[in-house]
């Protein structure tokens, strides 16, 4: 089962891919983890990453792809995986067809997770998110807090927050999604595969109903 989350930052694809990660036993694998891994341990894809994630901007295609390529051989995702964050553009959509067409797959299911505007950036500046990575639990200091300040409920670790969730950096990634993210809704409607959900406190919504509505629905 081939699983991939689109939405805007901070409408919630990562809360959303983890908890379906456990309830159907399918690898969230998300590309934004995968580079701020690689900008930790001070890699040369780091570096490159960092250019663009620090300035709001998509890293380019060609490194995104070959990082997803070479992630879907890994045993480990090889019955599903939940791609949280790819493909962010037209040219990644069409290079995954191909890249699961060849060892004939293809994409069973897009979550299109849709939030206010103004509530966005009010969700993103008060996210933080567990450092430890085989957890990597999201918060959210005002609708999700955690019980102990700083501390995540679920392993401990210290919580921290991502150096690219400040107000001035999530315009520049709302703008890019609206360009060359948002055509990726027509691009999988058209396929047939699409899901919407609206994540929205003012319709009391939020992640975690809403990867149970998908759960039910593929069990
Ligand atoms: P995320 O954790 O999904 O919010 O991703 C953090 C940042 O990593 C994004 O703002 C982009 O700069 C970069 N990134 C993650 N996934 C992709 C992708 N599929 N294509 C290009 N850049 C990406």
């Amino acid at each position: 089962m081939i699983i991939i989350m689109l939405g805007a930052p901070g409408t919630g694809k990562g809360t959303v891919a983890g908890i379906l990660q456990e309830k159907l036993g399918i690898k969230q694998v998300s590309t934004g983890d995968i580079f701020r891994k690689n900008i930790q341990e001070g890699t040369k894809l780091g570096k490159i990453a960092d250019s663009y994630i620090s300035k709001g901007n998509l890293v380019p295609d060609d490194i995104t792809i070959g990082i997803v390529e070479n992630r879907l051989k890994d045993d480990d995702v090889k019955d599903g995986i939940i791609l949280d964050g790819f493909p962010r553009t037209v040219v990644q959509a069409e290079a995954l067809d191909k890249i699961l067409k060849e060892s004939g797959k293809k994409v069973d299911l897009v979550v299109n997770l849709t939030t206010p505007e103004e509530e966005i950036i009010e969700r993103i500046v008060n996210r933080r998110v567990c450092s430890n990575s085989e957890c990597k639990t999201i918060y959210n200091l005002q609708l999700n807090p955690p019980k102990v300040e700083g501390i995540c409920d679920k392993c401990g670790s210290p919580l921290v927050q991502r150096k690219d969730d400040n107000e001035e950096t999530v315009k520049s990634r709302i703008d890019n999604y609206m360009k060359q993210t948002s055509p990726l809704v027509e691009y999988y409607n058209k396929q047939g595969n699409l899901y919407n959900a609206v994540v929205s406190k003012s319709i009391n919504k939020m992640g975690k109903d809403v990867a149970e509505d998908i759960a039910k629905m593929l069990k």
